[in-house]
């Protein structure tokens, strides 16, 4: 398989229509050519870096067809550097499942919970983590890229920012494309670990479970501490409802309405969800 030549690729993303276009694709491009780097400086070996490589110009090429619909520029872009013919040829599917787009809006609309950062810091986080996302890098690679990219000290744990940044914006896209389909939901469910570090929140989201998606809007607009008389997220700090305090793992699923009506599932049966160990398949 031909790797995307990045000069190319660099030039079709500056003449991309769109400025959110642009901004992921341009992050997948650097990318790229940051592998053929690491690769060349032996940092990495060739075995991993064309393992990077493929994993990347396997988002670039899903990025481009999931975002055609909307740019045409790419569009006919894509047509003269044959990478139609080249995602049919692998084999990538109609319906676009890769990228959480929702996930990248909300990067795009800025990091929070990193007041003590500087702004440098903050671009080179959205930067990775959107990378991240594109490309469904773990969060060990994650932490490792920005590790090597941000100088540590005292007051900076590269850890905990990236699996607090990671975990929220998945939260929140996790919420939006469930509430796409809202009138085919009969529950919200929470879902986390339920282990040793599991929050009195989180714990307490189990607790409610399930949640009806009135209760899950009113939340979410009202953002309120405690609901039926159970605090549910941290009081001190800028939480809310889907990410309620820093290094949440709670995610938000859904039981749907076809899955009561048949019987396979009752709300008896999804009360207090998850606390005993209980898993929702
Ligand atoms: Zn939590």
């Amino acid at each position: 398989m031909p790797m995307p030549n990045p000069n190319e690729l660099w030039k079709i993303a500056d003449r991309l229509e769109t400025l959110f276009l642009r901004k992921n694709l341009k992050r997948l491009v650097a990318r790229l050519s940051e592998i053929e780097k690491l690769k060349s400086s032996k940092v990495i070996s060739t075995a991993e870096a064309n393992k990077l490589k493929k994993r990347v110009d396997t988002a670039v090429r899903e990025f481009a067809r999931e975002f055609e619909k909307e740019s045409k520029a790419l569009q006919e872009l894509m047509y003269e550097n044959g990478w139609k013919i080249a995602a049919r040829e692998l084999g990538i599917k109609g319906t676009f499942q890769g990228i959480p787009r929702k996930a990248l809006q909300t990067i795009n609309q800025g990091l929070v919970f990193m007041h003590n950062y500087s702004s440098d810091l903050i671009r080179i986080a959205e930067n990775e983590i959107a990378v991240a996302i594109m490309a469904g890098d773990s969060y060990e690679n994650l932490i490792a890229r920005l590790m090597s990219k941000i100088e540590q000290n005292g007051k900076r744990n590269i850890a905990t920012l990236a699996r607090d940044q990671l975990g929220r914006i998945m939260q929140i896209a996790a919420y939006d494309s469930l509430s796409e389909n809202e009138s085919d939901i009969a529950y919200y469910l929470w879902n986390n670990p339920n282990d040793e570090r599991t929050t009195d929140w989180c714990r307490n989201r189990l607790y409610l479970n399930p949640w009806t998606v009135e209760d899950v809007n009113h939340c979410i607009e009202n953002n309120p501490v405690k609901w039926k008389g159970y605090e549910i997220r941290d009081p001190d700090i800028g939480s809310t409802f889907l990410h309620p305090h820093i290094q949440c793992r709670s995610v938000l699923t859904a039981v749907s309405k076809s899955a009561i009506k048949e019987g396979s599932t009752s709300k008896e049966e999804l009360k207090g969800f998850g606390l005993e160990g209980k898993k929702f398949e």
